[in-house]
């Protein structure tokens, strides 16, 4: 009999396959896609030669993860590669705010703002594995550096909208913030939403906002390949939609959402874990294009020309105008854009002097509507000119995204609505999230905390939790 088996082979998968297999346990991971990878798949989607990261782009968790910085990856063929800036925000005028590597640098940039920008994050960026290790596992947790904590908690839990304009002064700072800030894919009214900001900007200074050289896929082909150094096996092409088709074992973790954990498991979960299961919140949907360019995206602003990540928007008021329509249902024809660039960092992604873009704007959830032209509209906005680059685009729809994942559901790439609530109670509020009243079931996707991105840390939190509870 295994020790393990693992369902879906995302990053959290994959992260508590390996905890499990470094512990000395037999593992199986099984995945339902023709590919491992979820969320961090790399694929020709637009022409020969072009290759495009599927879902995510952009990886400063994973280097700031205190799981997957511990794993010999690079041995196994991860590179990460850092752009020259880490992420840039461009203003109607020709000018981009910059989010360097450096804090100083980029206080520089921010004049007027500079000393309230430092104010706000230097002691987070000094103090980023202390403030990691806090954050990214469970907040029903007591935090091993309570002070930080408190500190980070007290500022986090403002409303992005209200930090940006009680402790700045100029459209450069504030528009910063806004950008960060809707990664939460929340209203910047929402309190909890500053947190977001925080995590980003400190995540650039402390660790840098890097791409994969060959795409994000080969964050897990490396960590398949470790996995099997391990003595793990992987399956692929096996959707799981019950418990009995799953080879014996002493345990099971689900990379999967609660509501699939419900339907895979049907009676052995009791029916009022189900039921919470089931009223787990979703959040919005996107909706992503792909190009294939002809040449670099001429920015106005310098900035944006070297930066691997674009936030497109503009203004504090637009962008909070923007993610407040998406929260009410509707769709802004403004709206947020994240644009990643890739191929300036990471050459193998394109043809020589052709380049690839990735962008995705917010969209109510399971919402139809086709964004390509808003999207386009806003990036022609800060880059005139840009249509006239375009070989080829390929567009996703929320539910494109969720036939071919179906933990993104509607469209959402979070696991889950980014509430504060949800961000405790994350998929249930229970002492540890990752154990179900199935003493052998975990879950282990980014429906537990800390959530969604590329961190593998619900993956290593949920391997822990078994290998203490189920896997002694
Ligand atoms: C468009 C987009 C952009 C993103 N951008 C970024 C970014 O730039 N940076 C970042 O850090 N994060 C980004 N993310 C989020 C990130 O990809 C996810 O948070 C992360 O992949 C979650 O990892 P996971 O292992 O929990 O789930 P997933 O990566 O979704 O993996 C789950 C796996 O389980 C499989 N599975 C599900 N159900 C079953 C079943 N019943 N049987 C068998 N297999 C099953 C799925 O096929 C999938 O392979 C983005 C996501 C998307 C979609």
């Amino acid at each position: 009999m295994l020790d393990a088996v693992v369902v879906g082979a995302g990053p959290n998968g994959l992260a508590a396959a390996i905890e499990l297999a470094r512990n000395g346990r037999s593992v199986h991971v099984i995945e339902g896609a023709a590919s491992i990878g979820g969320g961090t798949r790399t694929e020709e989607l637009t022409l020969p030669g072009f290759h495009h990261d599927v879902c995510s782009a952009v990886h400063p968790l994973a280097l700031g993860s205190p799981f997957l910085r511990t794993l010999p990856l690079e041995q196994f063929g991860l590179e990460l590669i850092e752009p020259a800036v880490q992420a840039a925000h461009p203003l109607d005028g020709g000018e981009a705010v910059a989010l360097m590597r450096s804090l100083d640098e980029t206080a520089d940039g921010l004049g007027r703002d500079g000393r309230a920008y430092r104010s706000l994050v230097s002691t987070f960026v000094s103090h980023w594995d202390r403030l990691a290790d806090a954050l990214l596992g469970p907040l029903t947790r007591p935090p091993r550096s309570p002070l930080l904590a408190a500190r980070f908690g007290s500022r986090g839990a403002l409303p992005a909208a209200v930090c940006a304009r009680t402790r700045f002064r100029t459209p450069q700072g504030r528009a910063l913030i806004a950008g960060m800030a809707a990664h939460a894919v929340r209203p910047l009214e929402a309190p909890g939403t500053t947190a977001f900001a925080l995590v980003m900007l400190s995540l650039g200074h402390a660790c840098g906002w890097p791409v994969a050289r060959g795409g994000s896929a080969q964050i897990t082909a490396s960590m398949r390949a470790y996995l099997e150094s391990l003595g793990g096996t992987v399956e692929v092409g096996r959707p799981v939609s019950a418990l009995a088709e799953l080879p014996e074992s002493r345990a099971v973790l689900f990379d999967v959402a609660p509501r699939a954990l419900a339907e895979i498991c049907g009676e052995a979960l009791p029916r009022r874990y189900r039921r919470a299961l089931r009223r787990y919140r979703i959040g919005p949907g996107v909706f992503k294009v792909d190009y294939a360019l002809s040449g670099p995206v001429a920015w106005s602003a310098p900035a944006a020309r070297e930066a691997g990540t674009v936030h497109i928007g503009g203004t504090l008021q637009e962008i909070a105008s923007s993610e407040r329509a998406v929260a009410r249902g509707s769709i802004s024809d403004r709206p947020y854009v994240l644009v990643a660039q890739q191929s300036l960092a990471d050459p193998t992604r394109a043809p020589e002097g052709k380049h690839t873009l990735w962008a995705y704007c917010h969209v109510p959830n399971a919402s139809t509507e086709d964004m390509t032209a808003a999207i386009e509209a806003q990036i022609e906005r800060f880059a005139p000119g840009f249509g006239e680059l375009v070989l080829a685009r390929e567009t996703r729809t929320p539910a494109q995204l969720q036939a071919e994942n179906p933990n993104y559901i509607g469209g959402d790439i979070g696991g889950g609505a980014n509430s504060i609530w949800q961000t405790i109670a994350r998929p249930a509020l229970r002492p540890n999230p990752y154990a179900t009243p199935n003493p052998k079931v975990f879950l282990c996707s980014s429906s537990t905390p800390p959530g969604g991105g590329v961190h593998g840390m619900c993956g290593f939190n949920a391997a822990r939790t078994a290998l203490r509870r189920a896997l002694r």
